[in-house]
């Protein structure tokens, strides 16, 4: 069976303990690889690896570690195909999904922060007057690890990564060991295109063995996380007295605000996508739908009808909109909500039921699910379900909405639909989230600062936020004689 092995010095190796997991092609049900149960071994000699090599590849030029990050980009771009169904076939999701925004988003990454890095630049202040001259040093950290989860898994993965190593730092990076594949792979590109070696050390596992260590290894400096709001306590826990760096993206339960006054149409696409792509396992998916209540019942029957029609079906199939559920146990997690949304009062209006896939009968497949509440505080709209279920609730007026946005722990993104400008406004500056889309979902430019506040985390990346996390920020201070 095939191995997932780890990338430690730029070569591929199987855990020193001998232990392997199972890997689950979510769309079958049937286990089709074999992981590397890494400990903490392992992560002492990916950490080895990247001390050494910490020296060199800090003082590589800023072009040449440029010129090899377009080198990944443009590789990761040449191996879409076989990427993209790596990915789907670890995850589940539509390969078509895969090859139109995991593995593109993937080289972005690569791409944006290897051009990036040749345009960081730091202050100088002078002090005028006084015969001084400051300036700032962003130097890198040394040795970081960075952890990722499973529901975009290399887009995510490589979202860290790169501006890691774009910053002259090397790392220890864990993927989800829900979906090793596609990091796996990486390796090979990794090494074809000139990463010296142990720049990028790549170490499977699960979460509380090989993250454990990675996040409790005393001279990893920085801990760029993304996943459940539960582990990123712990981390913070583990890495907060050793005064580690800290990156946390975490869960999210977004409000989707719809005001009678948006282009229905366009709102009525986009909020079907922002419900269910993925199988609703994004981070930023609009699970709260918050309708004021003028159109609440014309929406409610629309959304329903064109729910209705995606199919959920095997990842590979061109015409599916709904592939696989990542797990059985998150199949059976999300499915546990449904029910206690119906012992809450809730009405299901579409879906709630598992779907067996002909062919494919042992698959993780469940239909898009539409709740009706009446009540903000129930558990369904408190808590993150992480799969392809939303509710709908009408509301009044601007400020029962706000209110009802921000009555819940998390705050990581939401979107608003209106035409009005003053709307637009008020209601972005009171939400209380890292991202406010307005008339628009998922659009993302890399520039721009991204993570959540409240539950949601702790710090933001993209853009120059994330070349700043990645560095230490140093004032040298000079005092110099006026006179000779
Ligand atoms: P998870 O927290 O279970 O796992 C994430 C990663 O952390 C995995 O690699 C896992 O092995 C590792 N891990 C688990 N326990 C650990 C420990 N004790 N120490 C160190 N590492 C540990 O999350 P998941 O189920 O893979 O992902 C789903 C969650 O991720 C959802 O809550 C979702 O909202 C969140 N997410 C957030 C964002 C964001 O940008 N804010 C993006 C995607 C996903």
């Amino acid at each position: 069976m095939e191995k997932i092995l780890n990338y430690i010095n730029g070569s591929y190796c199987a855990p020193l303990c001998g232990e392997w997991l199972d890997n689950y092609n979510p769309s079958t049900g049937k286990v089709y690889a074999k992981i590397a149960a890494s400990n903490s071994e392992d992560i002492e000699a990916a950490y080895q690896a990247a001390a050494n090599a910490f020296p060199a590849w800090s003082n590589t030029t800023i072009d040449e570690r440029s010129r090899i990050m377009l080198k990944v980009a443009s590789l990761i771009e040449k191996n879409l195909d076989k990427l993209a169904e790596a990915e789907s076939e670890d995850n589940g999701k539509p390969l078509s999904l895969a090859k139109s925004v995991d593995i593109p988003r993937a080289s972005a990454n690569f791409r944006f922060f290897g051009n990036a890095i040749t345009q960081f630049a730091s202050e100088a202040h002078e002090s005028v007057g006084l015969d001084t001259m400051n300036f700032t040093l962003r130097q890198p950290l040394g040795v970081v690890g960075c952890i990722s989860p499973w529901n975009l898994p290399l887009y995510l993965f490589t979202w860290k990564v790169a501006p890691a190593i774009a910053a002259g730092n090397t790392v220890v990076a864990k993927p989800s060991e829900v979906t090793p594949k596609t990091a796996y792979l990486l390796g090979e590109i990794l090494t074809e295109a000139g990463l010296p070696k142990g720049v990028l050390n790549i170490v499977h596992g699960l979460g509380p063995e090989a993250g454990q260590a990675i996040v409790g290894h005393p001279k990893i400096k920085a801990i760029s996380f993304t996943g459940g709001t539960k582990t990123g306590e712990h981390i913070a826990r583990t890495a907060a007295p050793m005064f580690k760096k800290l990156s946390l993206e975490l869960g999210g339960k977004n409000p989707n605000i719809i005001f009678a006054d948006c282009d229905y149409d366009k709102m009525l696409a986009v909020t079907v996508r922002s419900s269910f792509a993925n199988q609703g396992q994004i981070c930023l998916c609009g699970s709260r739908i918050f309708v004021e209540a003028g159109i609440y019942e014309k929406f409610k029957t629309d959304f329903v009808e064109r729910v209705k029609k995606l199919k959920v079906g095997y990842p590979g199939d061109e015409t599916t909109s709904i592939g696989a559920l990542v797990s059985k146990p998150h199949m059976e997690k999300v499915r546990s909500y449904i029910d206690l949304a119906r012992q809450d009062g809730g009405t299901v209006l579409y879906g709630g039921e598992t779907v067996k896939v002909t062919g494919y009968e042992d698959g993780y497949y469940l239909q898009p699910t539409i709740i009706e509440i009446s009540d903000n505080s129930c558990r369904v709209n408190q808590e993150e379900i992480f799969g392809p279920v939303v509710s709908i609730m009408s509301f009044k007026s601007e400020s029962e909405v706000i209110t009802m946005a921000n009555d819940v722990k998390y705050g990581l993104s939401a979107t608003v639909w209106t035409g009005n400008i003053d709307r637009t406004m008020r209601v972005s500056k009171q939400l209380e989230s890292g991202i406010v889309w307005v008339n628009t979902w998922l659009n993302r430019d890399l520039r721009t600062p991204f993570g959540g506040m409240k539950d949601s985390g702790v710090g933001r990346e993209g853009g120059f936020e994330a070349l700043k996390f990645f560095t230490e920020t140093k004032n040298v201070c000079i005092k110099y004689a006026s006179e000779e």
